[in-house]
């Protein structure tokens, strides 16, 4: 079903440019089809147990200051000593090289930490994106710039192509599902989280009576490039409406309806997949 789903999308998303409105018949027919899934679905911290937010969360609380490893902001985004300002790299410098024939390879590298079901995991995960866009990963050979997937402590990545390799952390605790693995692979393709776009907040209040002290960062907006494309509560970069609660109140409200759900995608969204194809151009 949600294979049939993705291609659908694929088909309306990536092979024409959709107009205002085509987006907005895209949209629209998403949430009818939304509508049968979220039936089933509550805003509840229970039924959020398999969304990229809840697992990126869960498996970031503990995230040690080790020396070894990169400083982590925004919740599971990496950033060099020194570079604080997240990137409106996105659309520029940091992405990747697109090859002649229209396809923008990534080459990749997978630690040895993993177990066999794990490794498959993360390999179906980037074989997610060569069905529904231009972007290619393949094992690397001698490229010098790569995606370096481990199992670090957490679940984090750096946004953009960085030089040399560029660690991914998939921890093997809790980081290894499709959702998260899509979340932190788009970090490393250029994107942000959803709620840090610029216009965020036109479509949610972040409560910071709520948030865990120290954590407010996270919420911190970024100058984003957003591709003409609207804002989606059902990106896979989304996070909950809990995220970084301290005390089980919601932290990012959705307006004006405050029911509408939001981050729950347990895979990348119609919308998230556009995102891709229009930043690296991928509809001839
Ligand atoms: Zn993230």
């Amino acid at each position: 079903m949600m294979n049939y789903l993705r291609f659908k999308h694929f088909n309306l998303f990536c092979c024409i440019f959709p107009s205002a409105v085509g987006i907005q018949k895209a949209s629209l027919e998403r949430s009818e089809e939304d509508m049968e899934i979220d039936s089933t679905r509550t805003n509840s911290i229970e039924e959020e147990d398999f969304s990229a937010s809840t697992l990126i969360e869960k498996a970031n609380r503990n995230l040690g200051k080790r020396l070894d490893e990169p400083l982590v902001m925004f919740g599971d985004i990496a950033v060099n000593t020194g570079f604080m300002n997240a990137d409106p790299c996105t659309a520029h410098t940091c992405k990747w090289p697109k090859s002649s024939n229209g396809n923008v390879y990534v080459p990749y590298v997978i630690s040895n930490q993993y177990s066999p079901r794990e490794r498959s995991v993360i390999e179906g995960g980037l074989q997610t994106f060569a069905a529904s866009t231009c972007v290619r990963f393949f094992p690397r050979t001698n490229q010098r710039d790569f995606v370096d997937i481990q199992s670090l402590s957490g679940c984090y990545s750096y946004v953009g192509r960085q030089k040399n390799g560029q660690v991914v952390s998939l921890n093997r605790n809790g980081c290894v599902h499709l959702s998260v693995v899509q979340h932190e692979l788009l970090h490393a393709l250029g994107f942000n989280h959803e709620h840090s776009r610029i216009d965020r907040d036109s479509h949610v209040q972040i409560l910071t009576q709520n948030i865990l002290p120290g954590m407010e960062s996270n919420f911190d907006k970024v100058d984003t490039i957003n591709l003409g494309t609207p804002y989606d509560y059902n990106s896979v970069m989304q996070y909950s409406r809990f995220a970084f609660s301290k005390n089980n109140q919601p932290t990012i409200l959705p307006i004006p309806d405050n029911n509408a759900v939001i981050g729950q995608a347990t895979q990348m969204s119609p919308m998230d997949i556009l995102r891709i194809n229009r930043l690296y151009k991928c509809c001839k």
